[in-house]
């Protein structure tokens, strides 16, 4: 399947990250939260190979460099264009978790989820979005590779990320998603913007809080609420000197260490 010019510019080139806080440029125009220091697609094909080698969840960065996973749940949904849109027009880039069945349920959404895939990395975030740790292992199967399968068809690029609906794992889904060539990904930082009555400031001063190098973000594309603080978001990763990365580019970047992988623990 062919790939979208973006897409196929983010395989071969890679994104760009900065060392260094940025200001605003001529016409107070501000330059890409991506900033100018590389890492090429290889470098986060050869992470993503590694991490699926040692089979651990992954909650963080190594926090060395001053870069953010922003991750984006649950879609496609109503809002993807304008997610997306925003990302874009910031130069940012994220990871998005996609659950199959949305991919169905929105069939007017005819280029999802390539458009994601414009912006940043796409995860498998099961077909169902069901709690892997009750399922079968015929429903296990299902969720995590037909989904992945389906995500693949439809973006037109290579699936080697997972996130468990709740974060609920245990070792049989850890060793399924390594079995399927994916890095399992959860976050250190809930912006709880899926409990129902969190408002967007609330869900914006969780992210806020939680913005430190290598963290990763956990958001959803299908809510509102995130959307009318989206552009708040991106301006406290700024403030803070952050520069957002896609989750494979932050393994490349900035891997957590081996202690933190095994112990989940990000500080
Ligand atoms: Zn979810």
């Amino acid at each position: 399947m062919a790939l979208g010019w973006k897409a196929a510019r983010f395989l071969h080139h890679g994104a760009r990250i900065a060392a260094t806080p940025v200001a605003a440029g001529p016409g107070g125009r501000l330059p890409p939260l991506a900033g100018p220091q590389r890492v090429t697609g290889a470098q986060t094909h050869n992470a993503l190979d590694r991490f699926i080698s040692y089979g651990y969840p992954v909650y963080c960065g190594g926090g060395t460099k001053p870069v953010v996973a922003l991750t984006f749940d649950d879609g496609p949904g109503p809002y993807t264009q304008e997610v997306v849109g925003m990302l874009r027009q910031a130069g940012a880039r994220a990871t998005f978790f996609i659950v199959a069945k949305e991919i169905d349920g929105w069939p007017q959404l005819a280029n999802e989820p390539r458009q994601e895939a414009t912006v940043g990395a796409i995860g498998d975030h099961t077909w169902d979005h069901v709690d892997l740790t009750s399922a079968t292992e015929d429903e296990l199967q299902h969720e995590v590779v037909d989904s992945q399968q389906l995500i693949e068809e439809h973006s037109g690029v290579a699936v080697r990320l997972f996130r468990p609906p709740y974060g609920r794992r245990d070792l049989l889904v850890d060793r399924e998603i390594q079995a399927q060539e994916m890095v399992e990904v959860l976050w250190s930082v809930d912006s709880q913007d899926g409990e129902n009555g969190t408002s967007g400031a609330e869900v914006l001063q969780n992210v806020e809080d939680g913005l430190r190098p290598g963290a990763i973000v956990l958001m959803h594309e299908n809510r509102g609420t995130t959307l009318r603080v989206l552009p708040q978001i991106l301006a406290a990763v700024r403030a803070k000197g952050l520069h957002t990365v896609t989750v494979p580019e932050l393994l490349a970047a900035d891997p957590p260490s081996m202690s933190q992988l095994k112990s989940g623990n990000c500080h």
